[in-house]
């Protein structure tokens, strides 16, 4: 049985074709400048490749590329797009309403759009690709949503609250939802099977750790607590993203510069983190170049990232009342062994100990703790599509 994995953002369209038989990807791929122009990469595993540059005013004719990369082009893998049984949906806003994953019908489509006033970014962008889909493919073929904030519904009233007049929580739903949870999710199942345990006996912390960045902390088998607030914007320091600050400052700002809340929401979102403290780039690999040919504000960035994600994982060890493992997953925190080291050090108390050559790996999946250590701590490469491509799997076989 073979499933299609889709993440639509607005002007950018991944894919992912995987065999469920054995799990394996048979193509991975990627639209481009949907909406401008259009472009197509599309890779099947065994290394073929299909570029082209084909217009693509929306999201359908990105999808009709994309049937004739799987389908025709030198790097096809199916002979149809019959061939593929489901296709599952990155959503990253389900708001109170799911969760979990479901089937998509007229009433989630209608509910995928509302929630879009909590995920401006996100949801339009989603229900776009939903949509093409089911002009490109009909709607015979059941597709199925899966929802970034499901994993976080389990926390208690106490963690998603904001301490803001409770109006806000009843009239516009504001709360805490979090984000990344098919990968926290992802990552933490396989923790317990490594550990050979349940989910459920086990203080797991997931430390996502990417462009975007989040820390979960899992306590009884689901989601005690995330740094991800309302929006993808809180937590701790991103790519470009602030994570936590004093909202006056930025009140402060806005009144200095006379700016309005869509300014604050690019500058927050798009202008801050890594990038606008170190003022050289987005990318953690940049800003350690820098930083070690001796740029100040490169350094600061680094330290500032590292000191919040120990903030961040000592609160949830204090809130967990310990931790049995902790996980690193994302780009950096599956690459940068010297960022783990440093985490980790801040933890010695609790007896936890590396092992420094096993730590000395990217991308791997590996225990870098030592047998003697009383905390485990694992990396552990996240795979959201497989995640995506098994929920799928399991809504359409029940
Ligand atoms: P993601 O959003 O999960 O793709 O992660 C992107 C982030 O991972 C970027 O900040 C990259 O700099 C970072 N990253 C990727 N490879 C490395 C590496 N070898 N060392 C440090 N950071 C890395």
């Amino acid at each position: 049985m073979k499933i299609f994995v889709v993440n639509a953002g607005s002007s950018s369209l991944k894919y992912q074709l995987i065999d469920m038989e054995n799990e394996q990807v048979l193509c991975k791929g990627l639209c481009e400048r949907i909406g401008v122009s259009g472009e197509i990469t599309h890779k099947a595993a065994d290394g073929r490749e299909y570029v082209a540059e084909t217009a693509m005013p929306t999201h359908s004719e990105a999808f009709e590329a994309v049937v004739y990369a799987l389908t025709k082009s030198d790097a096809k893998v199916i002979d149809s797009f019959d061939e593929v049984s489901a296709i599952g949906h990155r959503i990253v806003q389900g708001g109170s309403i799911y969760n979990g994953s479901c089937l998509i019908t007229p009433e989630v489509l209608k509910d995928i759009d509302e929630l879009g006033a909590l995920a401006p970014l996100h949801n339009p962008a989603n229900l776009l690709g939903v949509k093409a889909c089911i002009k490109t493919f009909g709607e015979e073929i059941p597709q199925v949503a899966v929802f970034d904030t499901s994993f976080h519904q389990t926390m208690p009233a106490k963690a998603y609250m904001f301490a803001l007049p409770y109006k806000y929580f009843e009239e516009y739903q504001v709360r805490k939802y979090g984000a990344h949870g098919t990968s926290h999710h992802f990552v933490s199942d396989r923790v317990a099977a490594l550990e050979g345990k349940d989910k459920k006996d086990i203080k797991i912390i997931t430390c996502h750790l990417g462009n975007g960045c989040s820390i979960t902390a899992i306590k009884d088998g689901v989601c005690l607590d995330t740094s991800m607030g309302f929006t993808p914007l809180d937590g701790f320091m991103m790519g470009t993203r602030t994570g936590t600050l004093d909202p006056s400052a930025l009140t402060f700002i806005a009144e200095k510069e006379n700016l309005s809340p869509a300014d604050i929401n690019r500058i927050c979102n798009k202008e801050s983190g890594v990038l606008g403290v170190s003022g050289v780039s987005n990318d953690n690999r940049d800003v350690a170049e820098a930083a070690a040919n001796g740029n100040e504000r490169a350094q600061l960035a680094i330290d500032m990232q590292r000191y919040q994600i120990i903030k961040f994982v000592g609160s949830y060890i204090a809130a967990m009342n310990g931790v049995d493992a902790i996980v690193f997953t994302g780009g950096i925190g599956e690459n940068d062994a010297k960022l783990r080291e440093t985490v980790c050090e801040s933890l010695t108390y609790l007896g936890l100990e590396i092992d420094k050559e096993k730590n000395a790996v990217r991308g791997k999946e590996i225990k870098i703790s030592t047998d003697n250590s009383k905390v485990n701590v694992y990396i552990i490469p996240t795979n959201e599509e497989l995640a995506i491509a098994r929920d799928t799997l399991r809504i359409i076989s029940k």
